[in-house]
């Protein structure tokens, strides 16, 4: 059995994506900053795939600029803000991605930067009474908060925050990787000034992202060398990943609706059946199980914890279940979740976040479900609730 339940982490590359890739890493391999005929034709793809994302963002062409993907550009979105502006304090949240938590903990070491933290409800949601006092008190701030937390998948009202940010006029970064590609942007309708993309969160290929940076803000060279993306960022363009990209969120863009209905079914197949199996011992992480408040693909799961030992992700991978106990950065440095600690909550329980893509089906919701009544039935604990539902799960 393979199961594969990890999409936040990162997504299949769709099949379709692939074809319009396959040119550009063989016949058409040109550089597109040559001028000639087939660095033209390089060129020619590279202004393609930055027209095309501009016109689902309802954007200019002259806001996009290539990265390597979301963590280059929320980067470059910081770095960008703090050199040109002289920003002297950022507002930003416990719960961001280590991408920009890192930059900022970075450049606070090294300049005369203050960093608030906004205040957070136990779920995970944003004080806006105490963000705009923030705001009210500082001066040439930036701020820094997440559009979908990619850990408990929390949204947070980017429009709500932006139109607080113009009142103060400050800067306004959204980390939103998780929802792009998932949900319908129109930059003339937000105010923001520089949002970001990670082409493989939408089943594009990895190492390639975007930033769109709003026009009206100056924008500093952030890689040296190069010419390349108006000077912003030297070296040769990934000319496969952008007309990848490209594709990717075209394809997204197509059914955009219908994927959000149908993750948000499989997400509540989940819920129900994980509160049938476990009644009042489930708890779910943040608002990951709102239907209004939370991404439709990403739910974390409280369990309790197994008496055998193990924790529920890795013995869920043993049966070939593929899911997360975090981010597949905080894999890395093995501290543990830094979403669940600064939310306080469920450190006792054995955490799994389940994330959802158009490929998975309501039958793989069974076997998870399945494989855990299994998991739970082999370990000391067993639980009477468990006992009788997995009966009827057999026999179903
Ligand atoms: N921000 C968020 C919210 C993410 O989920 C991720 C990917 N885990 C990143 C930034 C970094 O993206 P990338 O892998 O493209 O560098």
């Amino acid at each position: 059995m393979e199961i594969y339940c990890d999409n936040a982490a990162t997504t299949s590359l769709d099949l379709e994506v692939l074809d319009t890739m396959i040119p550009y890493l063989t016949n058409h391999f040109g550089n597109p900053s040559s001028s000639h005929a087939i660095g033209r034709k390089a060129r020619e793809a590279v202004e393609e795939a930055r027209h095309k994302i501009a016109k689902l963002l309802n954007a200019s062409e002259n806001d996009i600029f290539f990265t390597s993907g979301a963590t280059e550009a929320n980067n470059l979105a910081i770095s960008g803000a703090i050199k040109t502006y002289e920003v002297r304090n950022v507002i930003t949240s416990r719960l961001e991605h280590k991408a920009v938590l890192q930059t900022l903990g970075q450049y606070s070491q090294h300049n005369d930067l203050e960093i608030d933290f906004v205040r957070l409800d136990n779920r995970g949601n944003v004080d806006f009474e105490q963000f705009e006092w923030l705001l009210k008190n500082n001066q040439q701030t930036l701020v820094s908060l997440m559009h979908g937390n990619n850990e408990i998948g929390n949204l947070t009202d980017i429009k709500k925050i932006g139109e607080i940010c113009k009142k103060y006029d400050a800067i306004f970064h959204s980390d939103t990787t998780q929802t792009i590609g998932k949900h319908r942007f129109d930059v003339t309708k937000l105010y923001i000034d520089y949002i970001v993309g990670s082409s493989h969160k939408f089943h594009g290929p990895k190492g390639v992202g975007f930033i769109y940076i709003n026009k009206y803000r100056k924008i500093q060279p952030h890689i040296y060398g190069g010419a390349q993306e108006r000077g912003t960022r030297g070296g040769t363009e990934n000319v496969a990943g952008i007309v990848g990209m490209a594709k990717a969120l075209e394809i997204a863009y197509r059914n955009l609706e219908e994927y959000e209905n149908y993750v948000a079914f499989l997400k509540s197949k989940m819920i129900t059946a994980l509160h049938d199996l476990f009644g009042d011992e489930i708890s779910f992480n943040g608002e990951s199980d709102s239907t209004t408040d939370s991404l439709p693909n990403i739910l974390n799961v409280a369990f309790p914890n197994l008496k055998k030992g193990g924790v529920l992700v890795n013995r869920l991978d043993a049966l070939g279940i593929a899911v997360s106990g975090g981010s597949a950065c905080s894999n890395l440095t093995n501290n543990g979740s830094h979403v669940l600690k600064t939310l306080n909550r469920n450190l006792d329980k054995d955490s799994v976040r389940f994330s959802f893509c158009k490929y998975n089906t309501p039958a793989e919701i069974d076997l998870i479900i399945k494989a855990i009544v299994d998991i739970y039935e082999q370990d000391i604990f067993v639980r009477k609730s468990v006992q009788n539902k997995s009966a009827q799960l057999i026999y179903a």
